[in-house]
């Protein structure tokens, strides 16, 4: 079944798209908690971390490479930034299409809530 990211990826749903080319898109998240929060995901169709093989490095490198695009085109790439990958139930993920939040735009604080450690 496909998810609501693979619509957005293939222009079916509606996003503010602010990348893509032909291993990922990045897009703004609908529900941001950072003045910048966007998503970059790959166009193919990965559940999770947990399913990525080596034949993904260079889509999961073009990840990265493009998180640093946007971080600069955000004004970020002094200021620093953050990004996450959750991957499955317990590390929070609700979304299973592969993805990176790239988050910045204020001080973001310690890396989890004091309430999530030990
Ligand atoms: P995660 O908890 O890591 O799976 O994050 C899923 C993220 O997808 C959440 O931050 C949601 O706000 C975001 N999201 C869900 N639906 C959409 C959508 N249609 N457009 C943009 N972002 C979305």
């Amino acid at each position: 079944m496909s998810t609501i990211f693979e619509r957005i990826i293939d222009g079916e749903a509606p996003a503010t798209i602010v990348y893509q080319d032909d291993l990922v898109t990045a897009f703004k998240d609908i529900n941001p908690i950072a003045p910048v929060h966007i998503l970059i995901v790959p166009n193919k169709a990965i559940p999770s971390v947990q399913e990525v093989e080596a034949e993904d490095e260079a889509m999961l490198g073009r990840m990265f490479t493009v998180a640093r695009k946007i971080a600069e085109e955000q004004g970020l790439a002094e200021r620093g930034y953050r990004l996450i990958v959750n991957c499955g139930d317990e590390g929070g993920q609700e979304v299973y299409h592969l993805h990176m939040h790239l988050l910045g735009g204020k001080s973001l604080g310690p890396m989890l809530d004091r309430k999530f450690r030990l």
